[in-house]
C-alpha cells in the first residue's frame, strides 16, 4: 500500500520534470533563434563611435578616458582601441564628460494646470497635446528616463514610443491613486461625492486620478492602472500642498485600502511609491511594502532609521521643497508649503546621516513656465549635496528605483542610467565639469552638446 502512493509521487514528479524540460527545450530554443534576430538585427545597425571624451559612467564618481561604441540602441563596446566596422559614424567629444542620459523620478508630464483648472479647463486632448511639448523638451533638457509619479501620462508613454514625438523613456504611474478628500481628489468644492449624486469627475475620467475608497475599489483601481500600462503605482497616504481640499496632516488609506495596493503591485511583479510627510504615513506605507517615500519633509529620525532598515528610496525634490512657494498656490496651500518646507533641512540631515538611497526628483508642474524649471533643480540640490552624490541620484540610483518595475518595465533589454556595454545608448556630452559643479546642468541649451537616446542623436551642436 505504502508504495502506491510513492509511484504516484514519482509519476507526478516525472511529469512535472518532463513538462518543464519540454518547456525549458521551447524556451531555449526561442532565446536562441530571438538572441541570433537581435544579433542579425545589430549587425545591420550603424554603429556610432564616440571619442575623445572622459566619461562618467553613472556609478563610479571618477572620470575614465575611454570611447564608447553604439550600435543601434545599445551600447556594445567601451574602452580603448575598439574594434569598429569601416563605416561607423564618428563623434569626437572633444575632451568633454560624457554621462549617462539623466533620470528624473518623479515628474508630472500631464499635470499642466492647478487641480481646479485640470478638472474645468483642459480636455484630455489639450493635456495630451500639451504633454507632448513637456516630453520634447525634458529630454532636450538631457532626461532620458523619467519616473510619473501620477497623472494621465500612460498615453504620453506610449506615444513617444510610438514616434508622435520625441521625449524620454517614461516609467508612468498612470492614475493617482487617492482617497475620497485625499491629495489627489480633484473634483470642485460643489461635485458631492459619486454616491451621493454628484458625477466622476472630468480630471478622473481622462485618467489624472482615480479616488478609491474600500479594499475592493482599491484592487479595482490598482488593476485597471496596470492594464493600462502603468510600471508601478502611486499613492497618497498624506494629505498635499496642490490639494485644495486635503490637509496635510491626516492619515490616509485604510489598512485593508493599502493591503489591497499592494497585493496588486506584487501580483503585477511590481511596487507602489507613497506621497507622505508624516511619520505615521510613511511608517504605514513601509509595513505595507512601499519601495519610495516622495518628500518625507516632516519625518523624524526614527522613521528615516526604518527607511534605511527596510532599503526604502527616498526621492528628495530639492527644488520644489526649498524655494519660494510658486506664484499660482492660494494661501492655504501657501500655509501648508511653509509648514512643509520648515522640516526639509532637518530630514535632509537625517537622511544623510542613515545613508538613505535618495533620487532625483524635480516634481515640476502647475504650468508652462514652471516646466521650464526642471533644469533649477541641479541648482537646488547643489546647496543640500555634493555634485557626485548629484550625479549618481540622477543617473544609477534613480534607474535602480524605476528598475523595480520588473517585468513591467518596458525597457529591459539594457541597463538604463550606466555607461557600460549592455546598457541602452542614453548618452549626454557636457561642456564644463559636473562631477565638480552640476550648475552647468541648469543651461541645457548650452552645456549639453549631444543628446543620444536610444541611439538615436537627438541634438549634437559639435
Ligand atoms: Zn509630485
Amino acid at each position: 500500500m505504502r508504495k502506491v502512493p510513492m509511484y504516484g509521487v514519482c509519476v507526478r514528479a516525472l511529469r512535472f520534470d518532463r513538462a518543464r524540460g519540454f518547456a525549458a527545450a521551447i524556451a531555449l530554443l526561442a532565446a536562441a533563434l530571438g538572441m541570433l534576430q537581435i544579433k542579425a538585427h545589430a549587425e545591420d545597425e550603424q554603429q556610432i563611435l564616440i571619442s575623445n571624451v572622459r566619461v562618467f559612467d553613472g556609478e563610479n564618481t571618477h572620470l575614465v578616458d575611454a570611447d564608447v561604441l553604439v550600435q543601434g540602441n545599445m551600447i556594445v563596446a567601451f574602452g580603448s582601441d575598439l574594434e569598429v566596422d569601416s563605416g561607423a559614424q564618428r563623434i569626437d567629444g572633444g575632451g568633454r564628460v560624457l554621462s549617462p542620459g539623466f533620470v528624473d523620478a518623479h515628474t508630472h508630464m500631464s499635470l499642466i494646470a492647478p487641480f481646479d483648472q485640470l478638472e474645468n479647463e483642459y480636455t484630455g486632448i489639450y493635456v495630451g497635446a500639451a504633454a507632448g511639448q513637456v516630453a520634447e523638451e525634458m529630454l532636450m533638457r538631457g532626461f532620458t528616463t523619467v519616473r510619473d509619479a501620477g497623472g494621465a501620462s500612460i498615453g504620453v508613454q506610449r506615444a513617444i514610443d510610438d514616434g508622435w514625438f520625441a521625449g524620454p523613456r517614461v516609467f508612468s504611474s498612470g492614475a493617482f491613486l487617492t482617497q475620497t478628500s485625499g491629495h489627489l481628489d480633484m473634483r470642485d468644492r460643489t461635485n458631492p461625492h459619486h454616491h451621493m449624486g454628484g458625477e466622476h469627475s472630468h480630471a478622473q475620467r481622462i485618467g489624472h486620478f482615480t479616488a478609491v475608497d474600500g479594499e475592493a475599489e482599491m484592487l479595482g483601481a490598482a488593476r485597471q492602472n496596470f492594464r493600462n500600462g502603468a510600471t508601478q503605482l502611486k499613492l497618497a497616504t498624506n494629505g498635499g500642498i496642490s490639494a485644495n481640499y486635503s490637509p496635510l496632516d491626516i492619515d490616509q488609506f485604510t489598512d485593508a485600502e493599502l493591503g489591497a495596493a499592494a497585493h496588486v503591485a506584487e501580483t503585477f511583479g511590481s511596487y507602489f511609491m507613497v506621497h507622505a510627510y508624516y511619520d505615521e504615513a510613511v511608517s504605514r506605507a513601509i509595513d505595507f511594502g512601499a519601495r519610495s517615500i516622495e518628500h518625507g519633509h516632516l519625518m523624524t529620525e526614527d522613521v528615516i532609521k526604518k527607511m534605511a532598515k527596510n532599503d526604502v528610496y527616498l526621492v528628495v525634490e530639492a527644488l520644489m521643497s526649498n524655494a519660494d512657494a510658486p506664484p499660482q498656490f492660494t494661501a492655504d496651500q501657501r500655509e501648508k508649503f511653509e509648514l512643509a518646507k520648515s522640516g526639509f533641512q532637518e530630514m535632509i540631515r537625517l537622511a544623510k546621516k542613515h545613508k538613505l538611497k535618495i533620487a532625483f526628483g524635480s516634481d515640476v508642474f502647475l504650468s508652462r513656465e514652471a516646466y521650464k524649471l526642471q533644469a533649477m533643480e541641479w541648482l537646488a540640490r547643489a546647496e543640500i549635496f555634493s555634485a557626485p552624490e548629484i550625479m549618481l541620484q540622477a543617473t544609477s540610483i534613480g534607474a535602480e528605483l524605476i528598475e523595480l518595475s520588473g517585468p513591467r518595465n518596458r525597457y529591459r533589454e539594457g541597463r538604463l542610467g550606466v555607461i557600460q556595454p549592455g546598457a541602452y545608448a542614453d548618452l549626454v556630452l557636457i561642456d564644463g565639469e559636473p562631477l565638480e559643479d552640476v550648475s552647468v546642468l541648469a543651461d541645457p541649451g548650452k552645456n549639453l552638446r549631444l543628446i543620444m537616446k536610444d541611439g538615436v542623436v537627438y541634438k549634437n551642436t559639435l
